[in-house]
């Protein structure tokens, strides 16, 4: 059954349950949390910011790298039913304003400097002029204001789990973010649903190196923790693959979360072989496809044999579909798993509505308790997003098989369409991952007089020294991949442009493929 308590209410069935237990281990700070001290904390917190005039419903951001009072703050605006909005660490201050101007943020929690970048000052040029006029304060993560903070006790406000808790800003991979407005239910039981699957205890300890700004480190890495007792492991405040083995050896991590781009960075260390993963079982992998020869690592090399693949976005709090333990290599490798309790999965012809023949390219819809309250303040994109019958249309191709997995073949914003043919980017990718002097690889339609479009690839060389030509490349096709999918433009880079998820800006390599072309 779906769980109906809130997540405050979570937090203390937890920690009643195992007080003892460790909840949250910060490796770069060597700080811990038992779950009686996080309680404790979150407690504290919450009375402080309610001394600072935070209450329910009000919005509150947190803008910060990877740090455990990202954590503290997530569960004390949640007992006061605050709603947390999460602001990606990568936004300056033109895009700060925009977010926190658009869910009318009241407090901002921010962390002061980072790598030479002041926050402060970002802070200051996003609020100048009015443009922030909700906006009545900023509380610095470690100033003495900060450590002192706490306000009187008294009785946290009644909460329900239908309520917003949370505003999350989708990646904006495709265009402008917008802010997926999710409640306690929405979170906590996709949350709860993944530990689930993944057979969470408090035994498990859950190394999350993605970033908590995005679902994937809140939701299913931090919620999914505390949902089960379990701990949170974190290994830096930005992703670092050293540092994520690092941790994964010295706190003994039994799961280990990332996007493909990381697992393929931390298989690539030069000294790989050095840490000693063997604590490993389990782990979570989404956002985009894994390619299958870093899948297959991953599950040897990084002893990660159950780990899962989940597909999900901002708006469904995230995961739809995910593989099951017991599921082989082929399943792992070609779909992204099937649905996940208590949520419908439909693959629709987008033209007709109509639901697609299995075995059919179609766009994916979801539909359950995980389907967001709606866009913030923004009712017809909501209404072009989520229909009448609260089905998700998420612009994702995907095909359902006759298992019932289900395999996402790209976004139809990707999609390539070469003299009249439909080519999907992501079958090229994983054609081109087996050719042995490539690292990765991300393919692009540009223009094309003749065509309408043309193939164009991206690659990242094993060893940077070395050259690929477009005839190495046409020539290691032929005969194996068909003519109409063989790129017909192949540039050597050093790095993707990415956001700060870890998903590759496809947008700007389209825009950089075409200037290349123009050339
Ligand atoms: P925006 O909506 O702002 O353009 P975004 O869609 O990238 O950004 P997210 O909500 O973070 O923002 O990502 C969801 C998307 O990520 C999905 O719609 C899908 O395209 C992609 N995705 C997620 N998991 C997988 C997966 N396992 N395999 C392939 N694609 C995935
Ligand atoms: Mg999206």
């Amino acid at each position: 059954p779906l769980l109906t308590c809130t997540i405050a209410e979570r937090l203390d069935q937890v920690a009643s349950a195992f007080p003892d237990r460790e909840a949250l281990v910060d490796v770069p700070s060597g700080r811990r949390w038992t779950y009686r001290e996080l309680a404790a904390d979150v407690d504290r917190l919450a009375r402080g910011l309610r001394a600072h005039g935070v209450a329910k419903g009000d919005r509150v951001g947190i803008w910060a790298l990877n740090c455990p009072e990202w954590v503290l703050v997530q569960y004390a605006t949640a007992r006061l039913g605050a709603v947390l909005v999460n602001v990606n660490p990568a936004y300056r201050s033109h895009e700060l304003a925009y977010v926190l101007n658009q869910s009318g943020v009241s407090l901002l929690v921010a962390q002061s400097a980072y790598r030479g970048s002041d926050y402060r000052a970002m802070v200051d040029e996003a609020v100048t002029e009015g443009r922030c006029p909700a906006l009545r304060g900023t509380l610095w993560i470690g100033d003495p204001q900060w450590q002192r903070l706490t306000g009187p006790a008294g009785d946290f406000p009644a909460l329900h789990c239908d309520e917003p808790i949370n505003i999350q800003y989708t990646s904006g991979t495709t265009g402008f973010p917008k802010g997926a407005t999710l409640s306690h239910r929405n979170i906590l039981n996709n949350a709860h649903s993944v530990g689930e699957l993944l057979g969470y205890t408090e035994q498990d300890r859950i190394c999350v190196p993605v970033p908590f700004y995005h679902c994937f480190g809140m939701v299913i890495g931090n919620l999914a923790a505390l949902s089960r007792g379990a701990c949170v492991v974190i290994p830096s405040q930005g992703f670092d693959p050293a540092a994520a083995l690092c941790a994964v050896a010295a706190e003994r991590a039994t799961s280990l979360y990332g996007v493909p781009t990381m697992f393929i960075a931390e298989l690539g260390l030069p000294d790989f072989d050095s840490y000693d993963l063997s604590s490993l079982r389990t782990g979570l992998m989404g956002g985009s496809p894994c390619p299958v020869e870093v899948m297959k690592r991953v599950q040897s090399d990084m002893h990660m044999a159950e780990v899962a693949i989940v597909y999900g976005m901002t708006e469904t709090s995230p995961v739809s579909t995910m593989t099951r333990r017991t599921d082989d290599l082929a399943r792992r490798t070609e779909t992204v798993g099937r649905a996940m309790p208590h949520v419908e999965v439909k693959v629709i012809d987008p033209e007709s509505g109509r639901t697609a023949p299995r075995g059919e390219a179609g766009e994916l819809c979801t539909r359950g308790y995980s389907v967001m309250l709606g866009y913030w303040d923004e009712p017809e994109r909501t209404a072009e997003a989520v229909d009448a019958e609260g089905w998700m249309h998420t612009g994702d191709l995907a095909v359902m098989r006759e298992d019932g997995y289900l395999s996402v073949v790209g976004r139809i914003k990707d999609m390539i369409i070469r003299g009249g043919e439909n080519v999907y980017p992501r079958e090229i990718e994983e054609f081109l991952h087996t050719h042995p002097a490539i690292a990765d690889v991300q393919v692009v339609g540009v223009p094309d007089d003749r065509l309408g479009e043309e193939i164009f690839a991206f690659v990242v060389l094993r060893d940077p020294a070395a050259t690929l030509s477009t005839e190495d490349v046409t020539a290691y096709c032929a005969g194996r991949l068909a003519h109409f999918k063989t790129p017909r433009h192949v540039r050597v880079v050093r790095t993707f442009p990415m956001t700060v998820s870890g998903k590759v800006r496809k947008t700007e390599l389209r825009e950089m493929a075409a200037r290349e072309l123009l050339r």
